[in-house]
């Protein structure tokens, strides 16, 4: 039996009382169950059981999974493709409007994309990348030599950011309090902290249930929602000045999460299930798919 991460005490309240909310499959690989925690005092919900960080790396060997392939085969792949070159120019903007500055680190900068598209932006920018395939491939494409988290978490990088941006990175981080440390150490006294991650109080997750895409176990070890990330966040310094949507998300995850659940991927049923989604997002924005937490430094 592999060596598995064992979580004991909330991250957000400290409690050590949990119930088990679901057990979940992990579709794209290994298709173990997996099983969802909730926390009896602040409703925090995480993964129970995930290998270990030095045991994850076959979870992720798989093609399928798009954030790290460059694969233009299949209909969800062209879709997410297609989708990213939107959002490339989406995040941008959304950049823009929160900080005026230009010195920009990505933390699971993957292959690159958006740290090419912000340089050609006129930012400066870095990226750290756990996958050594993603950064040979963002060097290989771009030019651009990502470091490893290590010298993050050691707070080996030169210099201060004026943002720190992940894009559906923590939900993966092991240690998340290293992280929290380094966005304090690296972020300059105005600078913003992005967070994207998924929301679980979201309609998709109300029909999809355990077949929802975005639990992802084992590969996502925490699912926050505005309410308790708010909270973990206030503990580690940092204040969520605003929260945004990622308005394609719900779409996403309603093909994805029903592929899972019926072996089908592109219905007019889950486009539908996605437009539900994403209206009830646009009319109460803590409702939305995946949300950008804009954090700036309390202490
Ligand atoms: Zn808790």
């Amino acid at each position: 039996m592999s060596q598995r991460f064992h979580i004991s005490e909330c991250p957000v309240c400290t409690a050590s009382e949990f119930r088990l909310l679901m057990k979940a499959e992990d579709h794209l690989v290994s298709h173990e169950l997996f099983h969802i925690l909730e926390c009896t005092q602040c409703a925090f919900r995480f993964t129970q059981g995930a290998p270990v960080e030095e045991e994850i790396g076959p979870y992720y060997d798989d093609d399928a999974y798009v954030e790290h392939s460059d694969s233009q085969s299949g209909l969800i792949f062209k879709l997410y493709h297609k989708a990213r070159s939107i959002m490339l120019s989406f995040k941008f903007r959304m950049i823009k409007n929160v900080n005026n500055g230009n010195r920009l680190l990505d933390v699971g900068s993957a292959s690159g994309y958006f740290l090419e598209y912000m340089q050609g932006k006129g930012y400066e920018v870095d990226g750290v990348e756990i996958s050594d395939k993603a950064r040979e491939l963002c060097k290989s494409r771009t030019g651009i030599e990502a470091h490893l988290p290590v010298s993050l978490i050691n707070q080996d990088l030169k210099g201060k950011y004026d943002i720190i941006s992940l894009w559906h990175v923590l939900e993966h981080v092991y240690t998340m309090d290293d992280y929290f440390e380094a966005f304090s150490h690296y972020l300059a006294e105005e600078g913003v902290l992005l967070i994207a991650m998924p929301n679980h109080r979201c309609l998709d997750e109300t029909y999809y249930g355990k077949h929802w895409c975005a639990y992802d176990v084992p590969r996502h070890l925490w699912h926050f929602e505005p309410k308790t990330f708010k909270l973990f966040a206030a503990k580690r310094g940092f204040k969520v000045s605003s929260i945004k949507r990622l308005p394609l998300d719900p779409f996403y995850n309603a093909m994805v999460s029903a592929s899972y659940k019926k072996g089908f991927k592109f219905l007019p049923w889950t486009i539908y299930i996605g437009t539900l989604s994403f209206i009830n997002g646009l009319f109460i924005k803590k409702k939305s798919s995946s949300l950008v937490y804009i954090l700036k430094k309390t202490i």
